[in-house]
């Protein structure tokens, strides 16, 4: 395959050599893994060859290594700017900070792309009625469980011909939720005990203020206290609210290194009696906590009849770096992806008010335990409202078959990747090692953990070249294991050709991750400039 030039007419992929082809089928891993500790002479450096590794680093240092790219990014893009206040990025990802903050939970995730959305004329419709779906129409399809919403902007054509431009990204992340009956003492304390939800880096959740959110439920009861029963469908009826306790209401302390001597050697955490936080002190005193807990959250806990609870960290998120460059806080991975998509979903609004295709932005629970719940990528939730607005769109002719919409589909699959670390360079293959802040990330993997192909990838590219967007790659190591996402899973219930692309970050699935500010406001025109059709 020809080689790309090394930048854009219009920006994109500035300063950086083109991306390099993939070799399948090569010894090219192996080789890679042989040579990965000499991290630092990772690209072409005009400097003499240094005599050893040290002594690349040096040379790299001294060249300004990223800092040299940085220095050719548009003025807009630098985090410079950013802490001089002129960055129109600037603001944007300050927006971030607050959604993120105000969703600790799928449902609260939920909650908010819905009010974005409807600050953009978007209206709720009922899974459960008739989609008369209109051209133009901005809706928002919530699934009955409160976790997985999506976001529609109808086109004036038909998606049997158009196909749908649809983004997906995931509302959970990887936390802690109370066990059923949470309550527990120990050693003078009340405990509120924990199941784990995803894989989380266990360790980075002791010795941090925890809050705790969610969603509570609540039978709803006659007079004489029997449950109510709805009329048509005769169920019982279940009240849901959303609840969220802004306040370090509990800790998970770690052992003092005195009584642990080797836990800087050693130190598995078993979830089982590791990861309960204690909500308050004092013998027999669980009733107290809880009335105290009830009352701060405005729920009486002993009367619920049914809740999903969440222990967060008590944290807002945060820019740091003296350049303002990063972003700290919890649940990047994958809420950094959803306001992104929700983002580049409103430009493309404001830009192009009436499309010809339909916009799609999809964003699922569950994606950190397979997908496979009732709104899940893996379930029907998304094939069946794509398929209803196809054949209830009114430009939809008699003989045509809703399900012709997904040979036109593309979908791109939003999820973070895996960012160059800095004190462990040696984790990367070094053609394949994404910089933060230098460009949203391609992420390939040939046992189909992702779903991107060649021509995927180059339909990825091209958006990135129209948004003037920098792109970089991943491919994991081949001597360790890929994690996956929903590309694979919604690119396998459609059928659909589907690229898996994300912002690089590090420390995905801590209680505390770091992402870059440049990245996001890049993905951010890149999800635009798709949904606008290249506008
Ligand atoms: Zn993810």
């Amino acid at each position: 395959m020809p080689e790309r030039p090394p930048s854009s007419p219009r920006g994109g992929r500035s300063g950086r050599p083109a991306r390099p082809r993939p070799a399948p089928s090569t010894a090219a891993g192996t080789a890679e893994a042989a040579d990965h500790a000499d991290a630092a002479s990772e690209a072409p450096r005009p400097l003499p060859p240094p005599s050893s590794a040290l002594g690349a680093a040096f040379a790299a240092a001294l060249q300004g290594g990223p800092e040299r790219a940085a220095a050719a990014r548009p003025p807009l893009r630098s985090g410079a700017a950013a802490l001089a206040g002129a960055d129109a990025g600037r603001d944007r990802v300050d927006g971030y900070v607050d959604f993120l903050h105000a969703a600790p939970t799928p449902f609260h995730a939920v909650a908010g792309v819905v009010r974005r959305l409807q600050t953009a004329g978007f209206v709720e419709r009922a899974l459960g009625a008739p989609f008369d779906i209109e051209p133009g129409e901005r809706a928002i399809v919530v699934h009955p469980d409160g976790r997985s919403v999506i976001a529609l902007h109808i086109g004036e054509r038909s998606p049997v011909e158009t196909g749908y431009a649809l983004v997906g990204a995931h509302t959970d992340s990887p936390d802690l939720r109370l066990r059923l009956n949470p309550v527990a003492q120990s050693a003078g304390t009340v405990l509120l005990t924990t199941q784990f939800h995803g894989g989380l880096i266990r360790r980075s959740w002791l010795d941090r203020p925890l809050a705790l959110a969610g969603a509570v439920h609540q039978i709803v009861r006659l007079r004489n206290g029997q449950p109510a029963f709805h009329a048509i469908t005769g169920q019982p009826i279940v009240t849901r609210r959303l609840v969220h306790l802004d306040a370090p209401i509990g800790v998970i302390p770690d052992i003092a290194i005195h009584l642990d001597r080797e836990k800087n050697e050693k130190g598995p955490i078993n979830p089982q009696g590791w990861l309960n936080a204690v909500l308050a002190t004092g013998e027999g005193e669980p009733d107290r906590a809880l009335s105290a807990l009830s009352e701060r959250l405005g729920v009486s806990l002993e009367r619920l009849d049914g809740f999903d609870l969440h222990l967060v960290p008590w944290q807002r998120p945060v820019r740091a770096g003296i350049d303002r460059s990063l972003v700290v806080g919890p649940r990047h991975d994958d809420l950094a992806m959803v306001w992104s998509a929700l983002e580049g979903m409103m430009t493309a609004v404001a830009r192009v008010p009436n499309p010809l295709r339909t916009r799609v932005a999809a964003f699922f629970d569950a994606e950190e335990t397979g997908s496979l719940t009732s709104s899940g990528a893996a379930s029907s939730f998304l094939r069946d409202v794509l398929v209803r607005v196809a054949r209830r769109h009114p430009a939809t002719a008699a003989g045509q078959d809703p399900e012709q919409a997904f040979a036109h589909t593309f979908c791109i699959s939003a999820d973070m990747a895996h960012a160059w670390h800095p004190n462990h360079p040696e984790l990367h293959d070094k053609q394949h090692a994404p910089r933060i802040n230098q460009g949203v990330v391609v992420k390939a993997n040939a046992a189909d953990r992702y779903a991107t192909s060649g021509e995927t990838a180059a339909t990825f590219v091209a958006l990135c070249e129209a948004a003037g967007a920098r792109v970089q790659d991943f491919v994991i190591r081949q001597d360790l294991v890929c994690g996956s996402t929903i590309g694979p899973i919604t690119a396998a219930q459609l059928g659909v050709r589907t690229v898996d692309v994300g912002c690089p970050q590090w420390a995905m699935h801590s209680a505390c991750e770091t992402c870059g500010a440049d990245d996001l406001a890049a993905m951010v025109d890149v999800l635009g400039a798709f949904y606008a059709g290249g506008a």
